[in-house]
């Protein structure tokens, strides 16, 4: 399968490197040529078919030309090592929870998949080893630095702002040790991006080093995430509720939910989805008037939302080739205040005992305002609550509890390097080791 770039400028590329550059030369996205519908028959028998052997063949669809069938359903059932279970919160609300994985939030499972393609890439290259640089304001480089986690043949370094993450967060990705180095930044979250694409402009570091970056443009952090869509499905199906199936997912940079628009191209019978935005509303003035207006993000209670100008918005117009009114016809918006947020959390706690994390209420928010007679719907729960343990705690006014995944992280002893904001040292760095 051929990969063209949202720009249409860069030649296409195969999926090797499309996943190796992660964004095309001409600062694209990459897009598949085509989007297989998978057979009636799939969907007939969805509900008979476990997560894994869904997943398997939504990959065959995308990767199946590339990747050997017995190696992509290694890397699919090794992705997969946890469920997304479906679960009721009421009558006609349900949870996809897909925060069961190693660092607890839906990040994981394209984490987990990019790791295992790659590493089969460099090993097929006779490579013998590739570096992965990202940096991250908190999320991104935990569920980068353990799907990479003891991956042979990459190294990933981790560029954080210091004193700038949660505890927990820095936890995730400076405890690991074996193939993941943390490097403590004195400086931002924008420096320690800035390093990361210096890197990448660099001739010297480019000739002596093989660097690639595990942005969540990458396809093959992408695309898997159509996975759990299909198998949330098949749990509604199982339930007798897949008729009119309304899916709603908590938006930041919109890789999730365009995941599930592909689901959609490929059949699944998705009746519409819905995009839920903090107040980093973006996409839903564009649904209001059909204009694009990127503007800086401001800080939310769903901080991993707090995106200003999201970088699969380009994705979601290729795939509606530019029309305001199809996009429209599928996607519905809504966004929400921190103080909605809570209020929702509270409420829902109260009145059903489900505990939402702060995006995932704004999901299930949409639902509860949007849903017609008759439909049932899905929201994406995206991070357990207890990642935001002050917040979830100060709002419902008790104490939750503390995953062990979570607790085993906290108890690591961190080990980082400091690393100043200048580049020049950053190169030094990379060039000794
Ligand atoms: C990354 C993230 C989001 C936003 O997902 P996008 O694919 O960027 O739209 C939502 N919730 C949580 C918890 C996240 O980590």
């Amino acid at each position: 399968m051929k990969y063209y770039s949202t720009n249409r400028i860069a030649p296409e590329a195969t999926l090797q490197e499309a996943v190796v550059k992660g964004l095309a030369s001409d600062k694209g996205l990459f897009m598949p040529e085509r989007i297989q519908p998978l057979p009636a028959e799939f969907y007939d028998t969805i509900d008979q078919l476990s997560f894994r052997e869904i997943a398997c063949q939504v990959a065959d669809a995308f990767f199946g030309e590339d990747v050997p069938a017995d190696v992509l359903k290694e890397i699919v059932c090794d992705t997969l090592s946890f469920d997304t279970p479906l679960v009721r919160v009421t009558d006609t609300i349900y949870s996809l929870e897909l925060f069961h994985g190693p660092t607890l939030a839906f990040k994981d499972v394209g984490g987990r998949f990019m790791a295992r393609l790659l590493g089969y890439f460099i090993r097929k290259e006779g490579r013998d080893q590739v570096n992965v640089l990202v940096a991250t304001s908190g999320d991104t480089g935990s569920a980068v630095a353990n799907g990479f986690l003891g991956v042979e043949g990459i190294h990933v370094y981790v560029l954080y702002p210091k004193g700038k993450v949660s505890e927990i967060q820095e936890k995730q990705f400076t405890t690991l040790g074996q193939n993941i180095t943390a490097l403590e930044v004195e400086g931002t979250f924008d420096d320690c991006q800035a390093l990361v694409k210096a890197a990448f402009m660099d001739a010297e570091l480019n000739e002596k080093l093989l660097l690639t970056s595990a942005n969540s443009i990458n396809v093959a952090r992408f695309l898997p995430q159509a996975f759990y869509y299909f198998y949330a499905y098949a749990q509604l199906k199982r339930l007798g509720k897949a008729d009119q199936a309304v899916i709603c997912v908590p938006s930041g940079n919109f890789g999730n939910i365009t995941a599930g628009l592909f689901g959609k191209r490929m059949g699944l019978p998705v009746k519409r989805f819905i995009a839920a935005n903090n107040r980093n509303d973006i996409f839903y003035q564009y649904l209001q008037t059909g204009v694009y207006t990127p503007r800086p993000s401001v800080t939310t209670l769903a901080n991993a939302m707090d995106v200003g100008d999201p970088s699969n918005f380009a994705r979601v117009l290729d795939l509606y080739a530019g029309s305001h009114r199809d996009i429209v016809s599928e996607i519905t918006g809504k966004s929400y205040t921190d103080e909605q947020i809570r209020e929702t959390v509270k409420e829902v706690w109260e009145q059903t005992g489900y505990l939402l994390d702060p995006h995932g209420a704004c999901g299930y928010r949409a639902l509860h305002e949007n849903l017609q007679s008759g439909e049932t719907g899905v929201f994406l729960e995206t991070a357990h609550p207890a990642k935001f343990l002050e917040t979830v705690e100060e709002i419902i006014g008790e104490k939750v509890e503390i995953p062990a995944k979570l607790q085993a992280f906290m108890a690591g002893e961190k080990k980082s390097l400091p690393m100043s904001k200048r580049f020049e040292d950053f190169k030094d760095y990379l060039l000794s080791i």
